[in-house]
């Protein structure tokens, strides 16, 4: 493969033809180059990327439908779609190179999981315009391996697909896996099912969540990483080590940076992750703001990957909730339901203004087999920990096993009704 100096000057000099690109090609880019006052031939170093102006997904939104896609029209292969909760709807376009790209850089992650040609893979997300299911597709196909394109679908479908076909790998995101894995058990089916290995993105999730789908499932379970501007699932997988996350180098050049002061931090340091593509043809972004939060991880992975990594994705830089002056992500909440034995993987935050004072209410499942008794305890040792290690003291609440909703989509964890509370005063 490669080694950090080799996998650097890749980056440089595609870091170079990538700017030199958008420049001659990309009006968008021309104008903000022109603006910042940088020259394409000024790149001469990694270090020289900050001196590039950042793309928002705001200005992607402004850009619709299809102001951004560069490369000639007869080159253009595809395109596809985020489901833009708020607005329009963020595109991405493809040639056949991007594709192609692609598809091996969601093969690679298939192989980090030790999936290959022999393997059946089961996949519940979803196909169409949204990026995931003819990801997934794709890499299935480029690894060799056989897909089972169910996309979502009934429960009753899913296990009966899985039984008769002893599908061995499941693609789907966490709430999908945890609904599946919960209803294997209550059916008893665990030894009917053959899956040994859950490949599983679009969403953050706990290492709790996690351990669960792999206890009830007997699997083992890989964070796979991704976003439809950025091709869309597959840039990065954790290896069986499960300590961060490697993302493909040689096609993305990640930064993290303050999210307040948008200054580069040092390795380690938490902030946004900030992404350039370095082989994208129909739609180059150049240092594009994800808002996902996360660090790079200094030091090579025991797995001896040349893949450099990040940490798992701790939130959004819009999910973060002020509180009593604390700015808080729902990834440390899931930090602390780890270490807390007894305590399950399904919470809400609940932030309320009482007399002008702001509460918050942490809802948890207690884990199956607690004594309701001893729920009380257990919330004093959720409440102890949180406090120590967020600096704010919340109020916590254990609830009964399954009593929170579940779904196949995002779930909800977040109620802030501070703002509601003022708009109804
Ligand atoms: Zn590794």
């Amino acid at each position: 493969m490669f080694d950090g100096n080799d996998l650097s000057n890749m980056q440089l000099s595609k870091l170079q033809k990538t700017v030199a690109y958008v420049y001659a090609m990309s009006p968008f880019y021309r104008k903000k180059l022109d603006a910042a006052g940088v020259r394409p031939e000024e790149i001469q170093a990694l270090e020289d990327v900050t001196r590039l102006p950042f793309t928002t997904k705001e200005e992607l939104r402004d850009n619709y439908p299809d102001k951004l896609m560069i490369a000639p029209e007869r080159d253009v292969v595809r395109l596809h779609a985020s489901s833009g909760t708020t607005g329009k709807k963020t595109v991405s376009f493809y040639t056949k190179k991007d594709i192609k790209d692609w598809g091996q850089m969601m093969a690679r992650c298939f192989h980090m999981a030790g999936v290959g040609p022999q393997d059946r893979v089961h996949n519940t997300t979803g196909y169409g315009l949204w990026t995931a299911g003819v990801g997934f597709q794709l890499g299935i196909e480029a690894l060799g391996a056989m897909a089972v394109p169910v996309g979502p679908a009934p429960m009753d479908q899913h296990i009966e697909l899985m039984v008769d076909f002893g599908t061995t790998v499941l693609a789907s995101t966490s709430s999908a896996a945890l609904l599946l894995a919960e209803e294997v058990q209550r059916r008893g089916l665990r030894d009917q099912i053959k899956l040994r290995v859950a490949i599983i993105g679009s969403e953050r999730w706990s290492d709790k969540m996690r351990d669960k789908i792999n206890n009830l499932l007997g699997i083992e379970s890989f964070d796979i990483i991704g976003m439809t501007e950025l091709y869309g699932p597959g840039i990065g997988l954790d290896c069986h080590y499960h300590q961060g996350i490697h993302y493909w180098a040689d096609h993305l050049l990640f930064e993290i940076v303050d999210p307040i002061t948008l200054q580069p931090c040092q390795p380690g340091v938490q902030g946004e992750l900030v992404v350039t593509t370095l082989s994208k043809e129909a739609m180059p972004l150049i240092r594009y703001r994800t808002r996902d939060i996360t660090r790079l991880i200094p030091g090579p992975c025991q797995c001896n990957s040349p893949f450099p990594r990040i940490d798992r994705i701790l939130g959004r830089s819009d999910d973060m909730i002020k509180f009593r002056g604390v700015n808080m992500f729902p990834g440390q909440v899931d930090d602390v339901l780890n270490k807390v034995e007894g305590v399950g993987c399904e919470y809400q935050i609940v932030i309320e203004r009482q007399q002008g004072k702001d509460i918050m209410t942490i809802r948890v499942e207690a884990e199956e087999a607690v004594d309701p008794a001893e729920f009380e305890k257990l919330g004093a040792k959720v409440q102890q920990l949180y406090k120590t290690r967020i600096g704010v003291t919340p109020m916590v609440e254990i609830v009964n096993h399954y009593e929170l909703p579940r779904s196949e989509k995002k779930v909800k964890r977040v109620f802030d009704q501070r703002n509601e509370e003022l708009a109804t005063r």
